[in-house]
């Protein structure tokens, strides 16, 4: 394993704007110093994920998540740190030196991955083995049946799990695999009495391969009459479920030029492919996600939403469009009749029709628009006005005036409600939409309160107090040259009540006194993992008081603190006299 310098990954951070990288995965609106969006580690509908370009941090008040360059894309990359490195390193064009006793990534995680990823490629050809032979009957019934062809087999890689318990465990442990590894590996399942079985049993089976070429995962189609049609791995080690796609590690390569069809399943996937074309991706099952929005963000010029017909389908177009369209994707939504998916619909009309559907394929705001004048009759006035409603308040997130304008002329028409009212309704929901953003400001605030009195449970407000002034102290001393060299002649880390607070402050002193720059980032990267949320929460903060003072004051109420909690303890004790003693000495030091 490779080590690197402390000056190379200095100068990764500094040659890597931390603003710029997240914005290639989430769209960020600058608010004075600092820039928000929408949070891409956990659901939310208003943005509470701020990023600071000055200290090059980030920090989501939703969901405490933070971190510096480095943590922001282990994270949502799913890369340990070398990794992370090496891909920033390469985005900025810097090349690292390596060098002995550097940072080292923990052996046994990378290792653990690594076997992983291999028993995925054993299981892979192991199943591609299986729909070889003769004996498999119902599987090539199947393929027949699909009229999936040599070609399409070979370029996914498909292959076939035996209606049988132990198939593949038999061959993995063969292959030197535990029993536990293999459940690890999401490809067998130990149930409640200990017995570990083959978790894919009687499916043909669709490698799900990452961007990077690995196999991380599989998708298995029922051939017998499971009741889950579809199955696909659990989470594991490599795998997660919401951040993949299907099928993308072939299609990213047309991505730029002819953007990407997003289709439901990986059987539509195969047989647009089956047809000469290429760039059809699919989610994986589950709802789509964010993370899978910005993954596609990388690769797409555009993305063609082409879901199943049924009102299902349309319903779970609607929502991708919002999560796509969040993550600052171009979207058009591909409508078809005649077929309940793409993959019957060229069965039926041929490849040349469907590219034509592609070509007609509507805006997003259309779709929409459409999808709700399907909802409402518009005969009826009751209907027009409940379509013209939803129809404003589609219009109210388009950030292009010319754009809402010329729908309103449109509707207006159709609906026969004036342009003018339609604009105010518009307007007036625009106006709204405007508060709600202010207010988001004072709910971080509020967060803050709540995740302070979740620390210190529930015993005393003026714990919540504490706390808060600890963190705030935290930060002053970061921040402030004066507060740093006062506390380090005058606090020392037993003075404060909480913990980790205290490991903080004891890496703070260690770190600082080599590294005298307020360098938050850097220091990001210095403390130890656990810690890492907490810092960045501290360190985001902006604090508008007289630090210097602050900080003094702060000083003064921690040490005032322990002699009371110090005091109290021995008066329990019953030492009269040395409690005696102890409120003098303070007395003097506070005189
Ligand atoms: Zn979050």
């Amino acid at each position: 394993m490779a080590r690197y310098s402390q000056n190379s990954i200095r100068e990764v951070a500094r040659r890597n704007d931390i603003v710029d990288v997240v914005s290639s995965y989430v769209k960020l609106k600058r608010n004075g110093n600092s820039h928000t969006g929408l949070c891409p580690f956990h659901k939310e509908k208003t943005p509470s994920f701020h990023v600071s370009e000055d200290k090059q941090l980030y920090y989501c008040f939703g969901c405490g998540a933070g971190g510096n360059l480095f943590d922001f894309i282990m994270k949502i990359e799913n890369l340990d740190f070398v990794d992370a490195l090496k891909f920033l390193a390469q985005r900025a064009g810097v090349t690292l030196e390596e060098e002995k006793g550097a940072y080292v990534p923990t052996k046994e995680e990378t290792d653990a991955k690594q076997r992983v990823y291999e028993m995925n490629v054993l299981a892979a050809r192991h199943f591609v083995e299986n729909l070889r032979d003769p004996s498999a009957t119902l599987a090539h019934a199947y393929v027949k049946k699909r009229g999936l062809g040599k070609d399409t087999i070979t370029r996914f890689g498909i292959g076939y799990a035996k209606d049988d318990w132990s198939d593949l465990c038999d061959f993995l442990k063969q292959k030197g695999y535990t029993e536990q590894e293999i459940v690890t590996a999401g490809l067998a399942v130990k149930n409640e009495k200990g017995r570990v079985y083959d978790k894919f049993r009687n499916r043909l089976m669709f490698p799900i391969i990452n961007v990077r070429g690995n196999v991380v995962a599989f998708g298995g189609r029922a051939l017998g009459d499971d009741p889950a049609k579809y199955m696909n791995s659990p989470e594991t080690p490599v795998f997660h479920k919401g951040s993949n796609v299907y099928n993308l590690n072939n299609a990213k390569q047309y991505g730029r030029k002819d953007g990407l069809i997003l289709v439901e399943g990986y059987m539509d996937v195969a047989s647009l492919h089956q047809s000469g074309i290429e760039n059809a991706i699919a989610g994986l099952g589950t709802a789509f996600t964010p993370e899978q929005a910005t993954l596609l963000k990388r690769y797409a010029g555009q993305i063609f939403v082409c879901y199943d017909g049924d009102e299902a389908g349309q319903n779970a177009a609607l929502k991708a469009i919002d999560i796509l369209a969040e993550a600052g994707n171009k979207i058009k939504v591909v409508r078809f009749s005649g077929a309940k998916d793409p993959d019957e619909y060229i069965a039926k009309k041929g490849a040349e029709s469907f590219r034509k559907c592609i070509a007609d394929a509507v805006s997003a705001v259309e779709f929409k628009i459409m999808s709700a004048r399907n909802d409402f009759d518009l005969t009826d006035v009751d209907g027009k006005i409940a379509f013209v409603t939803r129809a404003a308040n589609i219009l109210s997130k388009i950030d292009s005036q010319i754009e809402r304008e010329a729908y309103v002329n449109r509707i207006a028409a159709e609906s026969g409600i004036s342009a003018n009212a339609i604009l105010t309704e518009i307007n007036k929901l625009i106006y709204r939409e405007g508060k709600k953003t202010t207010q988001n400001a004072k709910y971080a605030e509020r967060r803050e309160d709540e995740q302070a009195s979740q620390a210190v449970s529930t015993e005393a407000s003026g714990q919540i107090a504490t706390y808060k002034a600890e963190r705030m102290l935290l930060n002053v001393i970061f921040f402030q040259r004066k507060a740093f060299e006062l506390a380090k002649e005058e606090l020392s880390g037993d003075l404060f009540a909480g913990v980790e607070h205290r490991k903080i402050y004891e890496a703070m002193l260690t770190y600082k006194l080599e590294n005298p720059e307020a360098d938050a980032s850097d220091f990001l990267s210095y403390v130890d993992e656990p810690l890492k949320k907490t810092v960045a929460a501290i360190l985001y903060r902006e604090y508008e008081c007289d630090s210097l003072q602050a900080a003094k004051d702060m000083i003064k109420k921690l040490k005032g603190e322990l002699m009371n909690s110090k005091i109290k303890q021995l008066a329990k004790e019953g030492k009269a006299e040395e409690v005696q003693a102890l409120i003098k000495k303070y007395a003097e030091r506070r005189g």
